[in-house]
């Protein structure tokens, strides 16, 4: 029986907790059904639909690593706007320049005096020295793949199987039986991705190698482990050779750090020691208020200067945007730098990670489930395998949506939000052991009644 789970108790338990869920948020059952009138399926977005429960929580207010719905019921929050807000909810001090500058004029299409500090923190944190700014991850990866391939004048990116970078089109193929094709759900594709990507199974070095020998690869968009379908970690050597073979094949190397900044305050990238020519980074750097960034080496930024350059005019050849870099963003990331997501908050928010790991841990051999924990500094999650999957389409393989669907059903109902789409939490530098405690026991509870 797949992870050691009797179905038919699972599926009594989670009718169960829905029932639960239901009679707890009526107030949010009304919005929900009031939202339907005007928004599809009731929500502003399509990924709020894809919640446990039988509609979304509303959010009434949120502050520091708890929020409180409609309903008045308090949440522990560690999904925190999925990275977006994992600086914790409001914090005070980005609150503070948000509405300073607010008040002084929110977007210009002029710098601030803020650009420029920015981009020396940006620097001192990830090590490259050129950085321009826009207002997502998806663009941060869109605009540099566009310089990638301008610079190089090579046609193909290539990305990891299962990875995910945004709503960027080159990126969304997946490898289905050993064939590469747009990935299942992928919605209203302009080309067939393979016209435009090569896609290879992370940890593969073998794979990596054959697809970069073409020589028709302009960057490797990469996140330094694979985070969005389960954390997947890279096995020892493989980013040395990683680097090492696309610069044999005068392909760059872009790491996306939009998740992995959990690892320390220079993401990955200075946590492990990497050498990127393009950083690509956004949710949490502003505590919530839209803005990401791309950094780039010496040698890009000059090549991409030249290019620039050469062309008639910037705006309108598919890099910038009306809105990125303006003052309110500017100013929210730098209090965000400066005070929030800071090298002390980092040490404290990886102990929380491992808290929370460790408390996991514990309860798996305590009812002997044949899971395992993952972690990257303050990010961990459970598996519901025995062995962490080496690379993207195996861990697609051991998805379980009706089990994991019961463990967060199961967390909410008890006053704790998990990151939906796999078994996440993340510490912000408001969380507390306490929380991290109260997630120990309700996974305890919630693994007794599985095992029976
Ligand atoms: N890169 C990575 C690694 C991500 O996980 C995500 C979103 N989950 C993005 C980019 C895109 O971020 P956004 O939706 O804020 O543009």
């Amino acid at each position: 029986m797949p992870n050691s789970v009797d179905r038919p108790r699972l599926r009594d338990l989670t009718a169960r907790e829905l029932a639960r869920f239901e009679q707890d948020h009526p107030r949010s059952r009304e919005l929900s059904e009031r939202a339907k009138a005007n928004l599809l399926a009731g929500v502003p977005m399509p990924w709020m639909s894809e919640w446990a429960g039988s509609y979304p929580v509303f959010v009434a207010e949120a502050h520091g690593a708890r929020f409180t719905d409609v309903d008045g019921r308090e949440y522990v929050d560690l999904c925190l706007g999925d990275t977006g807000a994992m600086t914790g909810h409001a914090p005070k001090e980005a609150v503070e320049a948000i509405a300073e500058q607010a008040a002084k004029g929110i977007t210009h299409m002029l710098p601030t005096e803020d650009a420029a500090w920015v981009g020396a923190e940006m620097q001192r944190r990830f090590g490259l020295p050129f950085w321009q700014l826009c207002l997502t991850a998806t663009d941060a990866n869109r605009f540099t793949i566009r310089l990638a391939r301008a610079i190089t004048a090579r046609p193909k990116i290539l990305v990891f199987n299962y990875c995910y970078h945004g709503s960027v089109d080159e990126t969304i193929l997946t490898i289905e039986d050993g064939v590469p094709g747009p990935r299942p759900g992928n919605v209203g594709a302009p080309v067939d991705p393979t016209q435009t990507t090569r896609v290879v199974e992370f940890n593969d070095v073998e794979a990596l190698e054959e697809a970069l020998a073409h020589e028709d690869v302009a960057c490797v968009l990469a996140e330094p482990a694979l985070t969005n379908i389960g954390i997947v970690l890279p096995e020892p050597g493989y980013h040395d050779a990683l680097r090492r073979l696309t610069r044999d094949h005068g392909t760059y190397l872009v790491i996306d750090e939009t998740h992995t900044i959990c690892a320390g305050p220079g993401g990955a990238t200075r946590a492990w020691g990497l050498d990127p020519d393009f950083v690509t980074i956004g949710k949490p750097l502003a505590s919530g208020v839209p803005a990401a960034c791309y950094g780039m080496s010496a040698e890009v930024a000059e090549r991409t200067e030249t290019f620039m350059r050469s062309l008639p005019t910037t705006d309108v050849g598919g890099i910038g945007g009306t809105l990125s870099g303006n003052a309110l963003s500017l100013a929210a990331m730098r209090a965000t730098l400066e005070h929030v997501l800071t090298e002390e908050a980092f040490e404290r928010m990886i102990a929380l990670g491992e808290r929370w790991a460790d408390g996991v841990k514990t309860s798996i051999e305590r009812h002997a489930l044949p899971w395992e924990v993952q972690r990257i500094g303050c990010r961990a999650e459970y598996w519901f395998t025995p062995t962490p999957p080496r690379n993207g389409g195996r861990a697609a393989a051991v998805d379980d949506h009706e089990l994991a669907r019961f463990t967060h059903l199961y967390a909410l109902n008890r006053g704790i939000l998990l990151t939906p789409f796999h078994n996440m939490a993340l510490m912000s530098p408001a969380t507390t052991e306490a929380d991290v405690d109260a997630h120990s026991v309700v996974f305890d509870e919630m693994a007794a009644e599985l095992v029976g």
